[in-house]
């Protein structure tokens, strides 16, 4: 199992549903490696601009994600392993949202900074 890294750190973007921080480049050239699966990233940059967010704080490196702290806090324990953003600004746009619900895909908000 490859962890998946972003290759830069310019034109980093969190997954706003993962918060898998990659470049631009790699979200579309392979997907969100958690997320894809259902939101089909994957050469569609368009849709990668609607679901990731260049607006994050935070930089987190998941390795372990069965036995992380990091993983049992942000609830990620079973995403790949790579780097998370603590928090990520940004709406994901509602037909998203809709299509997350339908396919009963929970989702929170990755946004932490209105929480306080
Ligand atoms: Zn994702």
């Amino acid at each position: 199992m490859s962890a998946s890294i972003p290759s830069t750190l310019r034109d980093l973007r969190a997954c706003k549903i993962c918060s898998l921080i990659k470049t631009l480049d790699q979200f579309d050239n392979e997907g969100c490696d958690n997320c894809d699966e259902f939101l089909h990233l994957k050469g569609n940059r368009d849709r990668v601009f609607d679901c990731t967010s260049s607006n994050f704080d935070g930089m987190i490196a998941m390795m372990d994600p069965s036995d992380s702290w990091v993983a049992k806090w942000q609830r990620v324990d079973h995403f790949v392993r790579g780097m998370y953003a603590i928090s990520v600004s940004g709406e994901l746009p509602d037909a998203i949202k809709r299509m997350l619900r339908e396919k009963d895909m929970p989702y929170r908000t990755r946004d932490m900074s209105q929480r306080t």
